[in-house]
């Protein structure tokens, strides 16, 4: 089909007479281009799913004649995102993320919400094999007619996992999904980096032993709109309430949010589908405040100049090792620090100025 051949563009190989062939070949492949990138937008901005994840393979890819082509699509789908409330979900694998996922996204599916899920995951690798493994488990969700799944995006680094992800949020937006769930798990800086792209930050808790607050980064607890107790269910209910609780002591001791938002504790079972309805409701609730006192639009002001700033970050430390010069020179500076010959400042001074004058 024409309209899938997106990824699968050809070069053409017919210049046009009287100007140069290069030349009037560039501009050829680049107007196919543009074409291509606007049939897929046209698509895209219908709601059609497959259309969405070609456009998001196209984000995907690290080629740069694709990512020039995905800049172009996220380009075109911006003035169409921002509709939405990005939801972060967050906890220790086993806490029940899949299951509350399935759960929480089916019912606000059945709302007539169009729900998009997906995962930030640095673990995950080109071969597959993640800690968040398989969305198929998602038996009802995935086949919900409201509903999209996509995998986390693999990459090296989490960096680049979360630029991958920022940009599948504008697609999905674009694509008329208002609510979007995106899930991680506490691996290195993966929560904060998740934090930094959602408007409701939710954590996912276990009742334990009564030490629920032990094993918990302090920083997670802050950055929590709300805690919720999983697996509130038959003999767990009671140390569940309990948990309830002491988390919600906890949080008192936290200074106040600048939103003015005071984190919640809840309980649910995802499994059983109970408490579910609460959840939404907290975060309607949530959206409602932070919307009327400007929170709201403020926080994703504040998160959009955080990844212009990150962008720049990125490319200007890619362009530095990337470059085969740096590729040369920085071994090379490496022995010499081992074996005494410069020191750490002096040779980065020596590989910026070399790149410099590059
Ligand atoms: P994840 O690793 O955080 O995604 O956790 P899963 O969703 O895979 O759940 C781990 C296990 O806990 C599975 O066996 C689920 O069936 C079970 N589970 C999840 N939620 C609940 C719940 O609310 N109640 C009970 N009893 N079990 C649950």
């Amino acid at each position: 089909m024409k309209a899938e051949s997106a990824l699968n563009e050809s070069e053409g190989n017919q210049p046009s007479s009287g100007i140069n062939p290069n030349l009037a070949e560039k501009i050829k492949t680049s107007r196919r281009r543009e074409v291509v990138v606007e049939n897929l937008f046209q698509r895209l901005l219908q709601g059609d799913k497959p259309a969405l994840s070609q456009g998001i393979t196209l984000v995907e890819n690290n080629h740069p004649r694709h990512q020039e082509k995905a800049a172009q699509l996220v380009e075109k789908c911006l003035p169409h995102a921002n509709r939405s409330i990005r939801i972060g979900i967050t906890g220790v694998p086993g806490v029940g993320k899949s299951t509350f996922i399935e759960s929480f996204g089916s019912y606000l599916a059945d709302k007539g919400k169009k729900v998009a899920v997906l995962a930030v995951d640095p673990t995950s690798t080109i071969s597959g094999g993640s800690i968040l493994g398989d969305k198929t488990r998602m038996e009802t969700l995935v086949n919900h007619k409201n509903a999209y799944i996509r995998p986390s995006a693999s990459g090296d680094s989490l960096g680049g996992v979360a630029k991958k992800t920022r940009e599948t949020i504008i697609l999905c937006e674009a694509a008329g999904f208002d609510t979007l769930l995106i899930e991680t798990v506490g691996v290195g800086q993966s929560e904060t980096t998740v934090h930094s792209m959602t408007d409701f930050f939710l954590l996912l808790k276990l009742a334990g032993a009564g030490d629920e607050l032990q094993g918990i980064k302090r920083g997670i607890m802050e950055m929590a709109d709300a805690i919720v107790i999983n697996k509130a269910d038959g003999d767990n209910r009671k140390p569940a309430k309990r948990a309830q609780a002491e988390f919600r002591r906890a949080l008192h001791l936290y200074p106040a949010k600048e939103s003015r938002w005071s984190p919640k504790v809840l309980l649910c079972s995802a499994y059983y589908n109970e408490g579910i309805e609460e959840i939404w409701e907290l975060i309607s609730d949530f959206e409602k405040k932070l919307k009327e006192n400007g929170h709201f639009s403020r926080k994703r002001q504040e998160q959009n100049k955080f990844w212009l700033l990150q962008t720049i970050n990125e490319h200007l430390k890619s362009r530095f090792y990337q470059h085969p010069e740096m590729k040369k020179l920085l071994p090379q500076q490496l022995t010499a620090l081992e074996k005494n010959k410069t020191t750490p400042f002096e040779a980065a001074a020596f590989l910026l100025e070399k790149y410099r004058s590059l």
